[in-house]
């Protein structure tokens, strides 16, 4: 049995640290923000005092389940997804998507989530230390400093530190500054987000059973998602240049009410006047891509989840990622009796594979909603006609597998490869 200590106790944290426990290894999470347990507004919408939506494929479905949560628990955080729907020039257009093992995607409530993967870290025996802050990590002797609440300073080592600490890791920092020829690169989108969430979700005329896409047609100037959680509200996430007349510097109420007018579909006024506040009144957010040239050091620490590949929600597979890093990390331990020597670089091989594939997809999303055009419709009708008619030599639709699979981002990398080419060629033709 070993002893790890895990930096960050948000979704990647959380389910590491109970496949680590079910191992047998003795984990302890230090963890900045409260026990969401005792206190749950660290981890919601302040506005509203309602759960952040955030959506759950196959691969994040499977991850959850491997870890021994009940299916039922995981359910009750969500609600099923049936399709897309995208709001183009006044019209919902809608895309069925068809379960693939009856594994429908879920759109999560991400606190109901955190509190889930919590409650079972606490029956795997994880000691978790909140209001935590690592300030230090000192990667030779396997230790961290954190700073409490009160501001007073704790040393802790251990056999293992796994940095679950999020995009701006403690964790990757000390490795920056210890690994000869680390290359780590941190980019930003032009577009940044705000969260606007509505807690009658009821008063709007969405489905549950959605996901909506808004801006497709705004030309690249904005792209917005929602989704309905269990708790009754709706979040939407709106992502627009940091610059510019429309962008979100926009302050004047009446230029916003155009914007909302233009782009979301009517809503009752008070509603649509609930949004115009909320998008004024709160701060915008960074969309950023962090990529890393290894995940590990030496046999004594490991990046997983937005330490390790954290980028932009284009393809909404984030969480999804740093659910399925878990999985395979204790996986990898299996094979490898828990030898931490092999298993840290044979996951960093692994996983910078699929980090990086993730990665350029997200990329590649982001440039269809970022310049939208009619073509993105085609196009997917064009794919979905052509596998049917030619099921043995047109590949399926990336989007079903996405959601519904846990085949690799690699694999999904060179099947939208080949679905460059078999559009090309059905063009010319
Ligand atoms: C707007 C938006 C929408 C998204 N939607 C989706 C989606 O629909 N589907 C999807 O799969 N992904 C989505 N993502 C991505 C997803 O949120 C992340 O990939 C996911 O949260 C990564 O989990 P994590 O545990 O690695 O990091 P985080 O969730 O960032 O957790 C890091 C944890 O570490 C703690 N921490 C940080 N620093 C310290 C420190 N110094 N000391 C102690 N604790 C620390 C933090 O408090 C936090 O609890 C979205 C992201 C954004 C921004």
């Amino acid at each position: 049995m070993s002893k790890i200590i895990i930096v960050g106790g948000g979704l990647a944290g959380g389910l590491s640290a109970i496949y680590l426990a079910r191992r047998g290894h003795e984990v302890q999470v230090l963890e900045k923000r409260s026990d969401p347990q005792q206190d749950i507004s660290s981890y919601i919408d302040q506005a509203s005092s309602r759960g952040i939506g955030v959506s759950m494929t196959g691969r994040g479905i499977n991850a959850v389940l491997g870890a021994g949560i009940p299916k039922k628990e995981l359910d009750m955080c969500g609600e099923p997804i049936d399709g897309m729907s995208f709001f183009v020039k006044g019209k919902f257009k809608t895309r069925k998507l068809v379960p693939i093992d009856n594994l429908s995607p879920l759109s999560l409530d991400r606190s109901a989530f955190q509190k889930l993967l919590n409650k079972y870290a606490s029956i795997n025996g994880v000691t978790y230390h909140f209001e935590h802050k690592c300030i230090d990590v000192n990667l030779e002797q396997k230790s961290i400093i954190t700073q409490d609440k009160h501001g007073d300073l704790h040393n802790i080592s251990g056999d293992l530190i796994i940095g679950a600490d999020g995009a701006r890791s403690q964790v990757r920092q000390a490795m920056q500054n210890i690994i000869r020829r680390f290359e780590f690169h941190q980019s930003f989108f032009r577009h940044g987000y705000k969260t606007l969430v509505i807690p009658e979700a009821g008063r709007l005329s969405f489905r549950k059973d959605l996901l909506y896409f808004f801006g497709m047609d705004s030309k690249g100037l904005f792209c917005g998602r929602a989704a309905i959680i269990p708790d009754g509200s709706i979040s939407f996430c709106l992502s627009l240049p940091y610059e510019g007349t429309t962008s979100l510097k926009m302050e004047n109420p009446k230029h916003i009410s155009q914007f909302f007018s233009r782009y979301l579909p009517p809503m009752p006024v008070d509603i649509h006047d609930e949004l115009i506040k909320q998008f004024i009144e709160k701060p915008s957010n960074d969309l950023i891509n962090v990529k890393s040239s290894t995940f590990y050091y030496k046999k004594n620490a490991l990046l997983l989840g937005d330490s390790a590949h954290a980028t932009a929600p284009f393809l909404g597979q984030g969480m999804n990622m740093a659910l399925e890093d878990a999985q395979i990390f204790s996986q990898l331990l299996e094979k490898n009796h828990d030898d931490f020597e092999k298993t840290l670089p044979e996951f960093t091989q692994m996983r910078k594979r699929e980090a990086d594939a993730m990665q350029d997809m997200a990329r590649a999303n982001y440039d269809i909603l970022s310049c939208s055009n009619p073509i993105f419709f085609m196009r997917v009708k064009y794919t979905r006609f052509m596998h049917q008619k030619f099921p043995e030599i047109y590949p399926p639709d990336m989007a079903e597998k996405l959601y519904f699979t846990s085949t690799s981002y690699s694999q999904l990398h060179s099947l939208q490869k080949k679905q460059n080419v078999w559009y090309k060629l059905g063009r010319m033709n």
